[in-house]
Formats: C-alpha cells, structure tokens, sequence
C-alpha cells in the first residue's frame, strides 16, 4: 500500500474542519448561506496554512446538490462525491508556478465562458504571484468581466507581487500562521483518527516544526511516524554548537556538512543547535531551562563563559530567524550556512565573555535581571511561532546595531561567500 501523507489524508472537507481561519471560513459560508459569493476572490497566507483546502470546500458547498442549508457541503450527494475523489469538473485547478505563461490563462478563460455540470464554477490559480506580466493582464481581463458562472479563487504566498489591478479586483482575505495550541489540539486529533499512539513530546516536537503550518506540523508528524519515534540525534548539534562557541566560521560550516552528511536533516539542525544555544543562554545567567540535565549545567555554564552574551544573542536570533526562512526554502542548508556567516560577519560587536554567575550578569546587564534575559532568549527561540514575536524589542536591546561602516562590512563579506545564481 502507497503511503499517503497525514496532510492529504485529512484535508479538512468541510469549513469547520479548517482550523485557525476563523474569520476567512464565517466570511465564505456566510456568502453561501446568503448566496451572495464574489466572482473574485485573493487568498493569501504562509504554506500550509490552508488557502487551497479553503477554495477547495468553497467550490464543493456551492455545487453541493443537497446542501445543509448552514453554508456546509453534504458531504454525501454525487457532486460532494466528485470534489472528495478530486474528479469534480466544476473545479479547475492551475499551479501558476508551473503554468505561468500567457497560453496558459487564455485556456482557462476560453473555457471559462463554456457551461459545468454544476451550479459554479471554481477556478483555482495557485501561487498567481508568479504570472508573467502577459499572463496577469489576460487575467485581468476576465477578472473585469467574470462569466455568472464563474468563480475565481486566487491564492498566493507573496500578495505583494501580485498586480494591483487584480488585487482591487478581488476580496483579499489574509490567512494567518495557526496558533500552537491550536495546532496541539489538531495533531492529537489526527493522531486519534489515523490510530497513532503518540505521546506529548512527539507533540511538542512537531508543533515546533511545523512553525504555524498545518502542513509542515503533519509532514513532522508523518516523519516522526515512518522514523518510529522523535529522531534519536541527540548531540547532533553538538559539534555546530561548539564551533559557534568558538567563534569559527570554517569550523561551523565543516560541523554543518559533516552532520548532514550524516543524515541528520538540516532543519533539525538547526532546531537543535537553537535550543542548545538558549540552555548556554540561560546557563550564563545561572537559569535552567527546564531541558538541561543537572550534569549538563557545568558545562553550559562554562560554555557560556567561552562566548560573549552578544554572540549568544545573535546566534539565537539568526538561527531563529534561518529557521523560519528555510520552511520557504528550496535548499534549507544554503540558509542555515548563510546565517551562521551573517553570524559571524558581525562577531567584531563582540564585547566581554559573559560570567556563568547570577551577579556578573546582573551587573553586566543593568537594564535586565536573568529573568528578562531569559525572556529574550526565550523571545528568540519562539519567532518560529510567531512571527511578531514580543520579545524582539528585549533582544534588540541587548545587541546594539553595528555602526553604518560594519554594516556595509558585513554585506560585503556575505556576498563574497555566496556563489552568483
Ligand atoms: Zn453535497
């Protein structure tokens, strides 16, 4: 038997099922109900946060031949049927990353004149930020005179780029990243649909992982699942983690290579060396995170005591920041090997190696006790969460932004590292 992932096994199939687009999912049965749904509509959001699943559902209530009357499809008639097994004619999907060119809209609008078995047609045109010029303009067209019939439900990752001409055209409705505890409640669901018995470390871990995505939290969980259990890679991070600690930009692009070479994933990497980097944090300011071992405080401390709190901080919010970055990204290690040289690109900030006792921090760092540097540090670790983090303005102020000169620096030196496209 094919395994198919836990995302594509339960799709959500009807609005309530999606989950944290509360105010997208009243918006569209609302229209249904009241039968009064636009003839455009321009979803965006982050990857897997359900814009597809959303159109989806859309276009099966509105063909839906018994409809329950509360915005909802049956579920049950023939059409529902169709759009569950993915061969309902009254939705036509286009992946415009892939059929981006102007031939490819003149297609669909050609056909979108013609009649459907159904009650509406739903076109579908994913990441339509990436249309050619010609491409969108042939849209516009349609989308100024849009057949009865038809719906348009465009979806993308990047609104920005979208013409302004389609965007005035449409209903933009924003999707947000899902809330953690959201996403907790969601996988123990899932987990008990699909008969996986898991406890809440694999929860923990993947909510993580999946940084606000539905889909990603679910490919996790479907990775923990195929592994057996949470990826037994404990001390993978260690060598990275010591490289930073030294300073050594060669050495931790070498720790880097080496541990994906040795299979490790580098987003897991980079998770982990994170996390490692936040118990040295808070070891230096004698707080434990709660995940260190008594055995393993000493030496966080004296780690902590090798590296500047700057550097620290730093390296919590690059490695933060590096981990949102490479859910987008085509190669996750170029992003993790680009932050660590952000890193140390900047390294000259450097100030005093900061003590492993409570009181050398404290007089350290006046404007905060260990508990308001532990909430930076905690700040730094959760921007995978969320994305306007609270504690930012906290981490800011422990790193002061580099003079103009060591800026230019900086870019300077990064670019010269990363190869020409
Ligand atoms: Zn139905």
């Amino acid at each position: 038997m094919v395994y198919q992932s836990l995302y594509r096994r339960f799709r959500p199939q009807t609005f309530s099922e999606v989950i944290g687009q509360d105010h997208l999912v009243a918006a569209l049965r609302n229209a249904v109900i009241e039968e009064r749904v636009g003839h455009a509509y321009l979803l965006s959001g982050p990857r897997g946060t359900g814009k597809t699943s959303t159109a989806r559902i859309l276009a099966k209530a509105l063909n839906c031949v018994e409809p329950s009357g509360d915005g909802e499809p049956c579920g049950s008639c023939d059409s529902c049927a169709n759009f569950e097994s993915g061969t309902s004619m009254d939705l036509v999907e286009l992946d415009a990353a892939s059929n981006n060119n102007v031939a490819n809209i003149r297609e669909i609008t050609a056909n979108a004149a013609l009649g459907s078995p159904g009650n509406r047609k739903v076109y579908l045109l994913d990441e339509v930020h990436m249309l050619t010029a010609a491409a969108s303009n042939a849209l516009l067209k349609t989308l100024e005179e849009p057949p009865d019939h038809v719906i348009f439900v465009l979806a993308t990752t990047d609104p920005q780029k979208v013409l302004p001409t389609i965007r005035s055209r449409t209903q933009h409705v924003e999707l947000a990243l899902v809330a953690p505890e959201l996403l907790s409640l969601h996988v123990e669901q899932i987990a008990k649909r699909a008969e996986l018995e898991i406890d809440s470390t694999v929860i923990d871990y993947v909510v993580e992982r999946g940084s606000g995505s539905v889909r990603d939290t679910l490919s996790a969980l479907d990775q923990v699942v195929t592994a057996g259990g949470i990826p037994e890679h404990r001390g993978s991070a260690d060598a990275l983690v010591n490289a930073i600690v030294a300073q050594d930009l060669a050495e931790s692009m070498a720790a880097v290579a080496e541990t994906v070479a040795a299979g490790v994933d580098p987003k897991d990497l980079a998770y982990r060396t994170t996390r490692k980097l936040r118990d040295i944090f808070l070891a230096g300011a004698g707080v434990n995170s709660g995940e260190a071992t008594a055995e393993e405080l000493p030496e966080l401390a004296e780690k902590a005591g090798e590296m500047t709190r700057a550097v620290n901080v730093r390296a919590l919010e690059l490695l933060g920041q590096a981990l949102v970055d490479m859910r987008q990204a085509p190669d996750p290690r170029l992003v993790l090997d680009l932050a660590l040289v952000r890193l140390f690109a900047r390294a000259s900030d450097s100030q005093q190696p900061q003590r492993s006792t409570k009181s050398a921090s404290q007089t350290q760092s006046p404007s905060g006790g260990p508990a308001a540097q532990a909430r930076a540090a905690l700040a730094s670790t959760q921007i995978t969460d969320e994305p306007e983090a609270t504690g930012v303005d906290s981490v800011e102020s422990v790193v002061p932004p580099p003079p103009p000169s060591q800026e230019a620096a900086a870019a300077d030196s990064v670019e010269s590292v990363v190869p020409p496209p």
